[in-house]
């Protein structure tokens, strides 16, 4: 997945830069490793298989998700890098998160209608990172209502999100074009809401400020599934962004103590085994804000900390490589912040 080129939380321009090198170099590796391995066989069928499979998973008895792939966003895959889900009920579809371009929604909506004849009445957004919501105009123009919490709407409104969308253009093209737009919730939600679908109920919670201000996660108690969002990285790195790590472990721990069978992460495949896969990412963040505090508490500057830092438990996993490094810089500066904050004077 590619937070790096499609999320608004934009790292500086020469990182920008590295990355598109690196994302170009990738792409091109991609294709090369297509055509190597298919040969002919997939010359012949360039069109159709051009477009990265949407391959639909039952979780549940009525839910479902599709798995975004371990990429950078990319015009070969058609920003196909996140999730989304949806559960079935005798009232309507609910949509968990829209994907990352128009087509992929459409893509989604087709896949839907092979498995049910109900509309889809809901999309529920767990969070406004381009990649989970360039594809709200497709359910939007259906008829859906749109639902997401109030966090988000001062990043709707921001220039960031406009310029990247903007960039979105040029770099996704034409998966993201001039016809692609942000899309605002119809409803805002405030705190938890419990939403009601042919007697089917949806358990909405806030539990950001975490990955983002505006993150939620989405419970169907009678299938014990639970849709964390970009809570939960499973089998990869999580991008931390300018997250606020602490309140993330907290919301982690929110999630486990939930009875589910499962759950459907924000990016990676559906975890049976929340306590062991989320306990990664719970892992990671703690270790993020250990290493990057103590070295903040201790004045070392960050090169010299991240050079220092033992990352031997977490250099095997995917996107390790583009993520960490930008990961513990940003978490080094939130320890900054946390360590003045401790330091202001009472008001
Ligand atoms: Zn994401």
């Amino acid at each position: 997945m590619s937070p790096w080129l499609t999320r608004h939380r934009a790292p500086t321009l020469a990182f920008s830069t590295a990355l598109w090198r690196l994302h170009w170099q990738r792409a091109a590796a991609m294709v090369l490793a297509a055509l190597t391995l298919t040969g002919a066989a997939a010359i012949s069928h360039a069109a159709d298989d051009a477009q990265p499979p949407l391959n639909l998973q039952q979780v549940s008895p009525h839910g479902y998700f599709v798995e975004g792939l371990t990429q950078l966003g990319s015009p070969q895959n058609q920003n196909f890098i996140s999730n989304a889900g949806f559960v079935v009920t005798p009232a309507g579809v609910v949509v968990i998160d829209a994907l990352g371009s128009p087509r992929l929604a459409e893509r989604l909506l087709a896949a839907i209608a092979r498995v049910t004849d109900q509309p889809v009445t809901d999309v529920i957004v767990t969070h406004y990172h381009a990649d989970h919501i360039y594809g709200l105009q497709v359910f939007q123009r259906r008829g859906a209502r749109i639902v997401a919490h109030r966090g988000a709407r001062e990043y709707l409104q921001s220039e960031t999100a406009h310029l990247r969308l903007e960039a979105s253009r040029t770099d996704l093209a034409p998966w993201i074009d001039a016809g692609t737009r942000l899309v605002p919730a119809d409803e805002w939600v405030d705190g938890p809401v419990r939403l009601q679908r042919g007697g089917i109920t949806f358990e909405i919670d806030h539990v950001g400020p975490s990955h983002t201000p505006e993150d939620l996660t989405v419970f169907v108690p009678s299938e014990r599934l639970l849709f964390a969002g970009d809570l939960f990285f499973n089998g990869r790195l999580p991008f931390v962004g300018k997250a606020d790590s602490s309140q993330w472990i907290r919301s982690l721990d929110q999630v486990l103590a939930r009875d589910t069978a499962v759950v459907v992460p924000g990016h990676g495949p559906a975890s049976r085994d929340p306590a062991r896969d989320i306990g990664m990412t719970r892992d990671y963040l703690h270790h993020l804000r250990e290493s990057m505090g103590k070295a903040v508490d201790d004045f070392v500057p960050f090169e010299e900390a991240y050079t220092a830092t033992d990352w031997s438990a977490f250099e095997h996993m995917p996107m390790f490589g583009p993520a960490n490094r930008m990961n513990a810089y940003n978490t080094y500066l939130l320890m900054e912040e946390e360590a003045l904050g401790r330091q202001a004077p009472s008001r």
